[in-house]
């Protein structure tokens, strides 16, 4: 990997490392990274401890000054590290690195307490409860301006599939026709690479790929995506840790598209009603998943902006702790939760609403941590709806189920 003999032993990853923060037994990414490749690289066949602990969140990468690939060392550790692992473990992590398979039959995460204990799954984690939606969309909108893929990630096509209904209907709404892509659940990669399940991380990424080019209509002409996760993974990581050619058209946060693509008529519609003006204009509060930092908040920023929202506030939240399926493991429970509680006391203190470009972390937020937390896309689809039912505006989306 390039960069991983460039460690300036500054110490600034550590600083960053949110588990490094509540957990005094974690190395550290310094550490676990550079440092212990240097011993691989003399012919040392040391596994430290406690390097499954590192949730993957990639912070520590981010904040180096020389582009250490951190993470992406600590993964290739948890490769090694696997071999010494119980049975057990062994067999949850090979289920909990294939959200794919579990976004197929998403009542399925909900295991008894018992089975819970025997895989070493988290008990005082409630796994996510699926959110089922059907939108029914008016096909009358005013003026069609092309045609988009909305990138259906796994998380969402199993637990979230309001947050995918209220995409659809806005965009439709906006004057888009929508293809969802892939059309079968498959996964980016993303959560086995967390696992140190490096090559099987390769081969869903590849499979995904093709996928996507596969059920992708010719015109499409962007690819719109809910969660930052995998957005960062597809956007990032394919083309450098995965060999991947970048894929054929741009790939775009809702968020952005919204801010970019939205017509007049409905940011007006939204500021100017007067029931919803004497409601008072909401404050939100804003969290960017851990791989939606290298991109940072702005686009956020510029749709609370564009929605009229009266204050917006970043969360002082580095992980949310939920880190894809991290907290649901038994080892992992108590420092996901002390990584999450922070969000708590600022959203108790100022009240608002919370914002987050993920489904995985805003679940983890609302459903684990009892912080109430949506996908801005689904925020937003409902402002459009009581603001449209309020004026009769005659092609208004609507949800049912
Ligand atoms: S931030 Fe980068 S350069 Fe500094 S100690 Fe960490 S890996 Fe080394
Ligand atoms: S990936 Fe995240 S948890 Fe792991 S060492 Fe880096 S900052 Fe810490």
């Amino acid at each position: 990997m390039n960069g991983t003999d460039a460690c300036l032993k500054c110490t600034i990853c550590v600083s960053a490392c949110p588990v490094y923060r509540k957990d005094t037994e974690f190395p550290g990414p310094k550490a676990l990274g550079p440092e212990w490749e240097r011993r691989r690289a003399a012919g040392d066949l040391i596994v430290m401890d406690h390097v499954e602990d590192c949730t993957f969140c990639q912070l520590c990468e981010l904040a180096c000054p020389v582009g250490v690939p951190i993470a992406h060392l600590i993964a290739e550790q948890k490769d090694r590290a696997r071999l010494r692992q119980p049975a057990a473990i062994r067999l949850r992590d090979a289920i909990l690195t294939h959200p794919e398979w579990v976004a197929r039959a998403p009542r399925l995460s909900t295991t008894p307490r018992f089975v819970s204990r025997m895989m070493r799954l988290s008990t005082t984690s409630r796994r996510p409860q699926p959110r089922f939606s059907t939108a029914v969309v008016s096909p009358s909108a005013r003026e069609i301006h092309g045609r988009v893929g909305l990138f259906v990630d796994c998380f969402d096509r199993g637990f979230d599939q309001e947050t995918l209904s209220a995409s659809t209907a806005l965009l439709t709404a906006w004057g888009f026709a929508v293809s969802m892509v892939p059309k079968s659940s498959l996964c980016c990669g993303a959560a086995a690479y967390a696992s140190g399940r490096v090559d099987q991380a390769k081969r869903q990424a590849e499979a995904m790929r093709a996928a996507i080019i596969r059920d992708l209509p010719n015109e499409v002409t962007a690819l719109i995506t809910l969660n930052a996760t995998c957005d960062g993974t597809m956007d990032q990581e394919w083309a450098k840790y995965f060999g991947l050619e970048p894929l054929p058209i741009p790939m775009m946060p809702f968020h952005e598209f919204a801010v970019s693509h939205a017509p007049k008529f409905f940011w007006d519609g939204l500021r100017s009603n007067e029931e919803l003006k004497r409601e008072g204009r909401p404050r939100v509060w804003t969290h960017t998943t851990c791989r939606g930092q290298r991109r940072g908040d702005g686009g956020l920023f510029a749709l609370a902006r564009r929605a009229g929202v009266s204050e917006v506030i970043p969360l002082d939240l580095e992980c949310c702790g939920a880190a894809g399926s991290y907290a649901f493991k038994t080892e992992h429970e108590t420092t996901a939760h002390r990584m999450g509680s922070a969000a708590k006391d600022q959203i108790n203190h100022l009240m608002g609403e919370l914002w987050v470009d993920s489904g995985t972390c805003a679940v983890h937020l609302d459903q684990i941590l009892g912080i109430p937390a949506r996908h801005p896309a689904y925020w937003l689809y409902q402002r459009w709806h009581q603001a449209s039912a309020l004026k009769g505006i005659p092609d208004k989306p609507s949800i049912e189920g």
